[in-house]
């Protein structure tokens, strides 16, 4: 398919405003806005190196829909490794753009985490790429009982923000089918970014989460012979934007156990595997740069138990940072 719309500034001549207030108001716009949608329709994976009309950024276009009977990209900023809905009428996209896209901190991650040797436990990044003075908090939100919930998890976020008099930046892992059985949880913690407690970045956790007790791990979890890769990786992408919140381009396997096919399939899907090195339920500690796991879905109470524990020395590390300050 096509992006190039390079009649798209003149949309903006007729206002009399200028191209690039407009351009800065569009793209808010069109920014993150957490108020469901009716509508997603013709969801679709694509691969488009573009340019942001009128400005010098650059992004991969990696997915399209209808969204409320409107056409929308969901793009990644090559640089900083957010996410946004587009206009496409806002996108100028063309191979041209390739080779710095490739150099990029984006382009840069995608190729590290698709090499050898291709591990089956924990494979893709476990710990920051460059030094950092602080750790990245992630929690998983796997399918859980409708009402288990860690909320002494979210309680103690909420407790240690007004303490740091900022929002504290925590990656939730979640599945396709936890959003739709816990959407009362899943408005707390909405309302908890509302009131600028917690930063939240929506990593994708499979829409299923496949997993049989007992069976060998090498045909477990995403292993598991007969599921659809497809609907496993769409599934919590769709949920998340019908819910008006925009996925990211980070990806964590279920179990954190994959193979080499899949992490293939994860960058031609223009996605980034998430493993941890501090998965504190089997007694990893955290460390200056660590992807730290915890469960929030209450599956997992010892690793919240240890959480709880570590926080009141965890500023001895630094900072909770986002995903996006990993590379
Ligand atoms: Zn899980």
């Amino acid at each position: 398919m096509s992006l190039n719309h390079k009649k798209s500034l003149k949309v903006f001549a007729v206002s009399g405003l200028s191209a690039v207030t407009l351009l800065a108001g569009l793209m808010q716009s069109s920014a993150k806005a957490a108020v469901p949608h009716s509508e997603l329709g013709n969801y679709q994976v694509i691969q488009s190196d573009c340019q942001v009309t009128g400005t010098s950024d650059l992004v991969r276009a990696y997915r399209s829909f209808e969204l409320d009977h409107e056409k929308r990209i969901l793009v990644v900023d090559t640089q900083t490794f957010q996410s946004r809905l587009m206009d496409p009428r806002l996108l100028e996209c063309s191979d041209e753009f390739s080779v710095a896209i490739a150099q990029s901190p984006y382009g840069r991650a995608l190729n590290t985490t698709d090499s050898a040797p291709f591990p089956m436990a924990d494979d893709g990044i476990q710990h920051s790429q460059k030094p950092v003075d602080g750790v990245f908090l992630t929690a998983d939100l796997c399918p859980a009982g409708a009402h288990k919930f860690e909320q002494r998890f979210f309680d103690a976020l909420e407790h240690l923000a007004i303490d740091r008099h900022q929002p504290i930046p925590v990656s939730l892992a979640v599945t396709g089918l936890w959003l739709k059985g816990h959407e009362a949880h899943f408005q707390e913690i909405r309302n908890l970014e509302k009131k600028g407690l917690i930063q939240v970045t929506w990593i994708n956790h499979t829409h299923s989460h496949p997993y049989r007790v007992g069976v060998p791990e090498s045909r477990n979890f995403v292993l598991t012979p007969g599921i659809h890769p497809e609907a496993e990786i769409q599934g919590p992408e769709m949920e998340l934007l019908k819910r008006g919140e925009v996925p990211s381009v980070f990806f964590r396997f279920p179990g954190l156990i994959s193979n080499e096919t899949w992490i293939r399939r994860l960058k031609s899907h223009s996605l980034i595997p998430v493993g941890s090195d501090a998965w504190l339920a089997k007694g990893q500690k955290p460390q200056s740069g660590s992807i730290i796991l915890v469960h929030a879905n209450g599956n997992e109470p010892e690793g919240i138990d240890r959480f709880l524990h570590w926080l009141p020395k965890s500023s001895a590390l630094g900072s909770f940072l986002p995903l996006t300050d990993l590379f």
